[in-house]
């Protein structure tokens, strides 16, 4: 069996030396993090929009240990623009994380989102043998479950939808409702994070398609599609390790020797849903609120670049390095600046030593589907202390982090107190029951519990 997986990004990206060689490193986010792994235990094929070097069609990955290949959609400029920038990130991503005005429903844009859905589809038809299962990843690939069914009506097809489903009442919104529902129905087993987004699946189901629902199941046109809960895991223990290696002690080290204080730390595609104003404004009203903390503590925010075509995207950015500013400015003294912040993206071992290196990890977005940074800190800590927003998917599974309201200031703040004046006994406590937690339902389980799932295996 050979499993398929399909997703926009792809895993890896390639970069051309000087030499005119191209070397494939993997890309940074949740998705890779999380299936380049299953990929590789079990081979098949990924399907995913090749972004750069066009000529390149297929490549066996990872280079140098190859265990699957990678087919890359080639996507025309426009295409990009309107089926990615545009209708997914502009469309389904505010809509689905409950920013309705911030959408943009753009008839010609949902065209080039279905030309573009019909060309994933195609590529999935060709690369298939008989009985291998496909996996579908997320928003922007909605409709290829049901146009993979249209061809091959006993195809095994699974999605996995990695944000928020919001409420029906905000997902009819949408003026294409009926259609993105009856591709995703095209599946034979839909995944999403939480309990509340399959409930507000299966009522969008009832209210817009007027589909019967029993139990998890959707029954439309003849078939059976299974809705369930399965928030993804991440791979515990290896981050456990390498977080706990000499190298990454003693970059953990030093970074505390260098800013000498206490750390609160955020990590955050600089994304508006991620609530990174507010917690900035949250931290400046802390120390206006604590003036003992003044020199004590420093907020490391490290923002990686996002969505930079997008105006939007771009506006956050300087709101918030305005924000930066205005704090720093106002509280800076004595050598001690409470916020230092950070452009880019990180890799993995930089990473895991900022999360060991953390006293306290703050993760409040306004709306996040999982949120893998507030787990990936979680494994990592020795023990520090994880501020979780009430609307981060993850928030189902962590009760024993302190959870807040990202709207609330000043809950925020007196949070952020709470966090740093903990004693050690109790962030012991709390730290090993939510690694415990972690560790039963890691990355191998829910994805090898999802392909079981889907083959019946
Ligand atoms: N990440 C990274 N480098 C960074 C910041 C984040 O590799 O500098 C990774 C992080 O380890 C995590 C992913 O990006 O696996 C972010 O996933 P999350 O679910 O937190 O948010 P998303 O970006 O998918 O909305």
């Amino acid at each position: 069996m050979g499993l398929i997986v399909v997703s926009n990004r792809e895993p890896y990206a390639p970069r051309k030396g000087e030499d005119g060689q191209l070397t494939w490193r993997p890309s940074i986010g949740g998705l890779t993090a999380a299936l380049d792994p299953v990929l590789r235990r079990v081979g098949g094929t990924w399907i995913a929009w090749g972004e750069g070097q066009a000529e390149v069609e297929e490549v066996a990955l990872p280079q140098g240990d190859p265990r699957y290949r990678l087919k890359r959609v080639q996507l025309s400029e426009a295409e990009v623009r309107d089926y990615y920038h545009g209708f997914s990130n502009r469309a389904l991503w505010p809509m689905s994380h409950y920013f309705i005005e911030r959408t943009k429903y753009l008839s010609a844009q949902w065209q080039t989102y279905v030309e573009v859905n019909r060309r994933f589809a195609r590529t999935v038809l060709e690369s298939r043998e008989p009985g291998d299962p496909v996996w579908v990843h997320d928003y922007q690939l909605a409709l290829v479950p049901r146009l993979i069914r249209e061809s091959r009506s006993d195809a095994r097809i699974g999605l996995f939808w990695h944000i928020p489903w919001p409420s029906s009442e905000v997902f009819r919104t949408l003026p294409w409702d009926r259609e993105l529902l009856e591709g995703l129905l095209g599946a034979d087993l839909i995944g999403m994070h939480t309990p509340e987004y399959v409930r507000h699946f299966l009522s969008a189901c009832r209210r817009v398609l007027g589909a019967e629902t029993e139990g998890d199941t959707v029954h439309w046109q003849g078939r059976a599609v299974r809705v369930v809960d399965r928030p993804i895991g991440i791979e515990v223990d290896e981050y456990g390790a390498l977080a706990s290696s000499p190298e990454i002690e003693e970059a953990a080290d030093r970074i505390r020797r260098t800013l000498q204080t206490q750390l609160l730390l955020g990590v955050d595609r600089l994304d508006y849903t991620k609530g990174i104003p507010e917690r900035l404004e949250a931290f400046g009203d802390f120390l206006d609120r604590h003036p003992e903390a003044r020199g004590r503590v420093t907020l490391l925010q490290i923002a990686v670049p996002s969505r930079e075509q997008v105006e939007s995207y771009r506006q956050l950015r300087s709101r918030v390095e305005g924000l930066v500013g205005r704090i720093n400015g106002r509280h800076t003294q004595g050598g001690w600046a409470p916020i230092q912040y950070v452009y880019r993206g990180m890799g993995r071992e930089e990473l895991v030593a900022h999360y060991r290196a953390a006293d306290v990890m703050l993760v409040t977005p306004l709306r996040d589907g999982l949120n893998l940074v507030a787990k990936e800190f979680l494994a990592c800590s020795r023990d520090g202390v994880l501020v979780l927003s009430r609307f981060a998917g993850a928030a189902d599974e962590l009760p024993e982090a302190v959870q807040v309201n990202p709207y609330n200031p000043t809950g925020l703040a007196e949070a952020l107190n709470q966090a740093l004046g903990m004693s050690l006994e109790e962030k012991k406590a709390r730290l090993t029951r939510l690694q415990e937690r972690l560790r039963g339902s890691d990355l191998r389980a829910w994805a090898d519990g999802f392909v079981a799932e889907l083959t019946g295996a």
